[in-house]
């Protein structure tokens, strides 16, 4: 964070400064909300949570070191009391954003947000000094958080918004207004509590409309006709990526290698190259354009964007980490969280990576769970995803959970003869008890489900003592 006194703090926030001896000390960052977060120069920001009150905590962080507190009441050491802690931290985000000059690049989407912030996060820091959202922060006191820990130096400020409802986005855009705002794709993701997808592209939307006319820059999925629809809804410049050929920003020969990890050459409006992405799964594609697109705006010569999106790993766990047991059974862990859209690349990548081993006889197995929130699809789209692991000819099913799990393995049943190649077991360690029993050297297992479902334990379990 750059530099503040109290003094300073106070007047952005409109706070009431208690206990403050001396307002010209120094807060020098970083700003938290965990006791356990402060160091010499913090500021706290207490929260009154459901479990926990942040102002409980408010003396241990002056004793760590917190210059002071910014709380809803005084709190007996010192402290900035305001009425509404949250809109005071966001206050202060936009005040220091502004002050700092530096270049914010915002994006969301219903499925890729933290996997596409890391890549371009990865890509742009090889650029110039970068600051990003770490893990999932992309929420408003996440957001902020993260924004106040850009300094002098920070030249690129990348920050997730995720979005709960109608307002949610315009809210985050005010307090750290993007220059660039990139949407990647509006799917079925929380679509029980929207309401349906136009209202999800409504929502997600309001990314584009806050970009300035001057210099702002709408960075739109070409291959998402609700998120190419937004086009209408900004005034910035818009540059459209993907595999569509109007696209500026453009894949072609998009192929996946034997080992799932896609690769493609990267058409940009100043050059092409080649990249192969360290990541597994098709879907990063899109995700690596819309990377490509940002960094191609912010001026990165298209050699240097596609070396570093080959060189980019995975930041965040439980993404489709691929991890080879000594005994030659690999286990992909794409626990995280799942969508249609995200299961159906799972699953394609599971059948590039398993296509060798199947030539030597071992098996690819697609243990799944359900995939929350899909309102009155969600039957239509289990079935749908337990169609696709046959016509994958993914060798075994292990749909996991009840209701919807035993939606997936009808949906295999019903597109071929498969009966005992798909299972249904009621939860997660009878799936451990089946994969510990079944498992032969150089099989393939893909673990992935909705969040809720905590599937990762089943992944974890298979990689224990290896
Ligand atoms: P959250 O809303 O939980 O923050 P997110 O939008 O940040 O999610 P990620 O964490 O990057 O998304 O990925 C979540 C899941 O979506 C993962 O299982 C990943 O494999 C899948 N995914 C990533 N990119 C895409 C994409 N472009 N299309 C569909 N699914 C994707
Ligand atoms: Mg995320």
């Amino acid at each position: 964070m750059i530099a503040l006194s109290l003094a300073e703090i106070a007047a952005i926030v409109g706070g009431q400064s208690y206990d403050i001896p001396d307002p010209s000390v120094q807060v020098t960052g970083p700003v938290v909300i965990d006791s356990r977060e402060v160091r010499p120069g913090s500021l706290f920001a207490a929260f009154a949570g459901e479990h926990v009150d942040g102002h409980d905590y408010a003396v241990r962080a002056v004793e760590a070191g917190a210059a002071a507190v910014l709380a809803a009441r005084p709190v007996g050491v010192p402290a900035i009391v305001v009425d509404d802690v949250q809109a005071a931290l966001g206050a202060l985000a936009r005040a220091v954003v502004e002050r700092l000059g530096t270049d914010v690049v915002a994006l969301t989407g219903s499925a890729g947000k933290t996997s596409t912030k890391d890549l371009i996060a990865q890509v742009l820091q090889k650029h110039a000094p970068t600051v990003w959202t770490p893990g999932s922060l992309n929420n408003e006191i996440g957001l902020p958080l993260t924004a106040l820990r850009a300094t002098e130096d920070t030249q690129h400020l990348v920050l997730e918004m995720g979005a709960r409802g109608i307002g949610h986005i315009r809210y985050l855009t005010g307090l750290t207004p993007p220059r660039i705002g990139l949407v990647l794709n509006v799917g079925t993701a929380h679509i029980g509590e929207f309401g349906g997808r136009e209202q999800i592209a409504q929502a997600k939307g309001e990314l584009v409309e806050g970009l300035p006319e001057d210099g702002g820059v709408a960075v739109l999925n070409a291959d998402d006709p609700l998120v190419r629809a937004m086009a209408s809804r900004t005034k910035a410049r818009v540059v459209l990526f993907g595999e569509a050929e109007d696209a500026a920003v453009r894949a072609e020969n998009v192929r996946l290698m034997e080992n799932g990890q896609p690769s493609f050459s990267l058409h940009t409006p100043t050059g092409c190259s080649d990249v192969t992405l360290r990541l597994y799964g098709e879907h990063h594609v899109s995700n690596a354009l819309a990377a490509a697109a940002v960094a191609h705006e912010l001026g990165m010569p298209v050699e240097e964007i596609a070396t570093a999106l080959s060189e980019a790993g995975t930041l965040s766990r439980w993404r489709m980490e691929v991890t080879e047991r000594p005994d030659g059974v690999t286990v992909v862990n794409d626990a995280y969280n799942a969508n249609p859209e995200s299961m159906r690349a799972a699953l394609r990548a599971l059948a590039a990576m398993g296509r060798a081993a199947q030539a030597r006889g071992a098996r690819t197995w697609a243990v799944l769970g359900r995939m929350a929130e899909l309102g009155d699809d969600s039957l239509a789209e289990h079935d749908a995803v337990g169609r696709l692991a046959v016509r994958l000819n993914v060798s075994k099913l292990v749909a996991v959970g009840d209701r919807e799990a035993s939606w997936l393995q009808l949906g295999a049943y019903n597109e071929g003869s498969w009966g005992e190649e798909s299972v249904h077991v009621s939860d997660a360690q009878a799936a451990i008890d089946l994969l510990r029993r079944e498992l032969r050297p150089g099989d393939v297992v893909l673990v992935k489900a909705s969040r809720s479902v905590g599937l990762e334990q089943v992944a974890l379990a298979l990689l224990e003592n290896t």
